[in-house]
């Protein structure tokens, strides 16, 4: 069988700032040109760094469904003529609900077949306190604008813990996704990034500081609720319906190979991360003038452990005890049984030496993924 890998292409433009996000994005539009132009040279000076078929291939950002069809075409003649990709590849594109159209959805249908849209909320206080440029009826309207374009494979995003928010409001949110009839959901915690506009909002006593216990309270009811409703918990932060699990974001969570193109794009090989500059016109600089553009880490024996129980314990995979085992010396995997007798029982399950969280434990699964962690 042929080696699978995926492509992530970063896409760095969003129309504006939303509060609480730290991604690095411009709203300068004037360097899509040479942007375009510099990550197709990317696209092309890397094609021999993989062997093997692609399987999937994910734009994200930034705001991806802010460039036209046309940029779309050439950036996948690149990738086709340069490239092997497996005939039922998954091909995502990130969307906000306020920039895309029947039209645009038309044009892009038979190159991209899965969305991701960015809906957030469908609750107009909650979308204000996150600064998003949509409403809740954007949001819907979106959703159904892609279904009556033929789409199928569609997810949503939700944050939940908004502190203007009541935990009737977000259930209304979850019953409003499900009345939706989409096949999947990311839902995230709203954390407070450094360097925002929301933490600084914060700070000045503007707006009011997310409660963690809310946000426990919505993420139980999240759990539940989906699961009633015949979803898979494939990943603490995904929910799909069998057989819709995004396959992209699932080859990060289970080791597979990746090559992102683009500003602060990340790749990734086995022994090896690297990850491109962030800044825009620093990455069109380089790549024009041949060179470096990234910076890279080989990954050590520990960090490839401690990668495989990070992600692992966030799937419903879980990890395998007996791969441990496998994989390290006798004294450390002593050590490493002896850190996990000192975790709560009730936060996970261990059968045929897999280990898996229970609902309770994904609410601490960082927590207990680091006091499992072997030392570099
Ligand atoms: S649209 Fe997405 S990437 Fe752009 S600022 Fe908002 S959250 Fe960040």
């Amino acid at each position: 069988m042929k080696n699978k890998f995926g492509i992530y292409i970063h896409v760095p433009f969003c129309h504006s700032k939303c509060n609480y996000c730290n991604f690095y994005s411009l709203a300068n539009t004037s360097l899509i040109e040479p942007y375009s132009e510099a990550i197709a040279k990317e696209i092309i000076d890397r094609k021999n760094t993989e062997k093997g078929e692609v399987a999937s291939i994910y734009f994200g950002g930034g705001t991806p469904s802010m460039m036209s069809s046309d940029w779309f075409k050439k950036i996948f003649e690149v990738i086709y003529s340069n490239y092997s990709v497996v005939e039922n590849a998954e091909i995502t594109m990130e969307a906000n609900p306020d920039n895309i159209s029947p039209l645009f959805l038309h044009e892009i249908k038979s190159l991209i077949n899965r969305l991701s849209i960015g809906t957030q909320s469908f609750n107009d206080g909650n979308l204000k306190y996150l600064s998003r440029k949509h409403t809740a009826q954007k949001g819907i309207d979106s959703i159904k604008m892609a279904q009556d374009a033929g789409y199928d494979n569609i997810t949503a995003d939700l944050i939940y813990g908004v502190p203007s928010s009541s935990p009737q409001v977000f259930q209304e949110d979850v019953h409003q996704f499900l009345e939706l009839k989409i096949p999947h959901l990311s839902a995230y915690a709203l954390t407070l990034e450094e360097n925002t506009k929301l933490s600084l909002d914060i700070l000045k006593g503007r707006l009011s500081k997310p409660l963690e216990s809310e946000a426990e309270k919505n993420y139980l009811f999240l759990m539940k609720v989906l699961k009633e409703a015949g979803f898979h918990h494939y990943e603490i932060s995904n929910f799909a319906l069998p057989n819709y699990e995004a396959k992209h974001n699932s080859s990060y969570w289970s080791g597979q190979h990746y090559l992102g193109f683009g500003p602060s794009a990340h790749s990734y090989s086995g022994d090896e991360r690297r990850w491109n500059l962030s800044s825009v016109a620093q990455y069109i600089e380089k790549m024009k003038s041949n060179e470096v553009y990234f910076e890279k880490e080989i990954l050590s024996f520990e960090n490839k452990l401690n990668e495989y129980i990070m992600t692992g314990l966030r799937t419903r995979a879980g990890i395998s005890l007996k791969k441990i085992a496998l994989d390290c010396k006798a004294e450390l995997f002593i050590l490493f049984q002896q850190n996990l007798s000192q975790i709560n029982p009730a936060f996970y399950q261990l059968s045929n030496e897999i280990m898996i969280l229970t609902d309770s434990g994904k609410l601490f699964a960082d927590g207990i993924a680091a006091s499992l962690f072997f030392e570099d």
